[in-house]
């Protein structure tokens, strides 16, 4: 994958995104994130930690019945999980 990126919180220069990193923090959360290759900037693309995992592996066994209400539901709290781990590790405000 190559997705093109600006580095706009640091040197303003495009790159493109080959591929995001992981990297192993407190209790099983995983940083997704990538760097800008000019100024190494890190950009934190999301955190998971592992009720999410299990939950986003359970999404991805329904295939074409996330489509139902139920698969909609899980979808939803995985959003919701996700967006309230970002605040926990970053401690500002849920979005
Ligand atoms: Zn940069």
């Amino acid at each position: 994958m190559s997705i093109p990126a600006i580095c706009n919180e640091g040197c303003n220069e495009q790159f493109s995104i080959e591929q995001f990193e992981i990297e192993q923090m407190n209790d099983g959360v995983e940083q997704t994130y990538f760097e800008c290759p000019h100024c190494k900037k890190r950009y934190v693309a999301y955190y998971t930690d592992p009720e999410i995992r299990k939950l986003q592996a359970n999404i991805r066994n329904l295939g074409k019945s996330s489509q139902t209400a139920k698969g909609m539901k899980l979808i939803e709290k995985n959003k919701r999980l996700m967006n309230e781990l970002r605040k926990r590790m970053e401690g500002g405000e849920a979005v």
